[in-house]
């Protein structure tokens, strides 16, 4: 598709352009004339995360942000994330419940309530081999029930694919091919024919954990970093020494150094923390 292609690198180069002062300044331009995402006020937000912490550790800045400027925030989290510990006497079932008690203290944190939350429920580490026309499709539902005014993801890469780890890669393919397939009906048509889903087109995209030369948005987020530690250190069981041996707690001397460390390693830019994000208003057709 020439023509797409055209367009799509015509705004990358401005898009590109926009990025070089994206953040404080506004820049300049048409497309710099809309509210910035930190400032956009009752929206609807949606956001697709692979596991129950990628949301906070991406975008929890961004999220506590949206929170408190009153738009609405519904995430959407594909796995349980029932794997990830050393523990030999940790069980998937017992894991499944403690990140997900983790993911809605976190969520808590940023202003996010739990009846925002939608589990999908897959197997963490195995999205990749779940049914992918059933992935897509209730990714798809979702997004035409929702509508969103802003989506956010992981990032599926623009220019290389991004991702070696598996769940990720799944949810950044699977999240953007559900944004196409929401605005064209035959795809899936039993959504509107059954249940009344009606078409919707994404019209703005912010995608996390963006490799650095493809970021192209920064948003500031001094004002609630200290809301995204407090998230973070809610995964307790993401980090040493519960990821070993569980706890449901941290010592007080562990939790100061995490923290410290945490702040240490976030991006930052121009002296200022900040989440890196690529904004797209539409996606790729070559
Ligand atoms: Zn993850």
């Amino acid at each position: 598709m020439p023509g797409a292609t055209r367009r799509n690198r015509e705004k990358r180069d401005e898009t590109t352009d926009l990025g070089a002062d994206a953040l404080g300044s506004g820049g300049c331009g048409s497309e710099a004339e809309e509210a910035r995402l930190e400032d956009l006020q009752g929206k609807t937000i949606l956001l697709f995360t692979p596991h129950p912490d990628d949301d906070a550790f991406g975008a929890g800045g961004t999220i506590a942000l949206l929170n408190r400027n009153h738009n609405k925030v519904l995430i959407v989290l594909y796995t349980n994330d029932d794997k990830g510990s050393y523990d030999l006497e940790m069980t998937s079932q017992r894991l499944a419940r403690i990140r997900k008690a983790e993911e809605e203290a976190g969520q808590a944190v940023l202003g996010t309530p739990k009846e925002n939350l939608t589990w999908m429920g897959y197997d963490d580490g195995m999205l990749e081999y779940a049914p992918q026309p059933k992935l897509v499709e209730e990714a798809t539902a979702i997004i035409r029930r929702v509508r969103p005014d802003v989506l956010l993801s992981v990032d599926p890469g623009e220019w290389y694919e991004r991702w070696h780890k598996t769940d990720h890669r799944m949810a950044a393919f699977n999240t953007i091919d559900a944004v196409r397939a929401a605005e064209f009906w035959l795809y899936f048509p039993n959504q509107l024919l059954q249940r009344n889903l009606q078409p919707s087109k994404v019209p703005l995209m912010y995608f996390f954990y963006t490799a650095p030369q493809e970021a192209n948005y920064w948003v500031n987020i001094d004002a609630t970093m200290d809301s995204k530690v407090e998230a973070a250190m809610k995964h307790v069981s993401q980090f040493e020494p519960a990821i070993r041996k569980y706890r449901p707690d941290w010592d007080p001397a562990t939790l100061a150094a995490t923290q410290e460390q945490f702040r240490k390693l976030h991006p930052r830019k121009d002296g200022h923390f900040v989440e890196a994000l690529r904004r797209e208003t539409e996606f790729n057709q070559f």
